[in-house]
């Protein structure tokens, strides 16, 4: 059994058996994030999608406080050792696939923009590809809907997808992405957190429903969904 808890925002924790893993930690200054570092304990891995304060923030604290692997873009975790400290870094590029002790991580193409908080370079954004207890996930992270997406994730188990707007896909371009992906169940992510990305999940759901054959499903903050 995998469970999927959304932080917030793009944050999320994953926990397969005894294996908990994070994805872009955005907690301390998320006043979207109910969870906080110290709630989190005993990290093996975190997974960055790409450079900006709102995916890395928490991600140098928790590493070195747990000891646990940072996963990026090469660059993004070239900056994470050099420029944070983190002792364990697995830099990796698109396309590229690795096994971890929790299954199968794929780093994909994401349509969007990567710098690191201090301006430094981040190579480019990145959407992933779990493969956990035989499952297929797909997390597009912060990204613009574009076509490939289909053949990067063609009938996953889940896809977990962003809503917000203005920096992301908003809800009609989630509903095509939808379309596109054909998966079991899609969640909604990166809204919320603030007013200029304010959506109603409900709405989604709704349009998720019936122009998709997907299972929409709306998490609060915290919530967990388990496949
Ligand atoms: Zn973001």
């Amino acid at each position: 059994m995998t469970a999927l808890t959304w932080l917030s925002h793009g944050s999320w924790l994953i926990e397969s058996g005894s294996h908990r893993v994070l994805l872009d930690p955005f907690l301390t200054d998320n006043p979207a994030a109910t969870l906080k570092a110290d709630d989190l304990h005993s990290i093996g891995h975190i997974l960055l999608s790409h450079g900006h304060f709102d995916h890395v923030a928490d991600a140098a604290s928790i590493a070195n406080r747990d000891a646990a692997t940072v996963v990026a873009s090469f660059e993004v975790a070239q900056w994470m050792s050099q420029q944070q400290g983190v002792e364990s870094t697995l830099g990796m590029n698109l396309g590229g696939a690795v096994e971890l002790p929790f299954g199968t991580v794929k780093m994909i193409p994401a349509l969007h923009s990567n710098s690191l908080p201090d301006g430094s370079y981040g190579g480019d954004p990145a959407g992933f590809l779990l493969t956990v207890e035989g499952k297929r996930i797909y997390f597009a992270c912060d990204t613009a809907l574009f076509s490939d997406m289909r053949l990067h994730a063609h009938r996953v188990d889940l896809a977990v997808l962003p809503i917000g707007d203005l920096f992301t896909m908003g809800i009609d371009d989630s509903v095509k992405a939808t379309r596109l992906i054909e998966p079991s169940t899609v969640l909604p992510a990166h809204y919320n957190t603030w007013p200029p990305i304010e959506q109603d999940a409900n709405v989604w759901a709704e349009r998720i429903a019936n122009e998709t054959d997907a299972q929409p499903v709306v998490l609060a903050v915290g919530e967990s969904h388990t496949l």
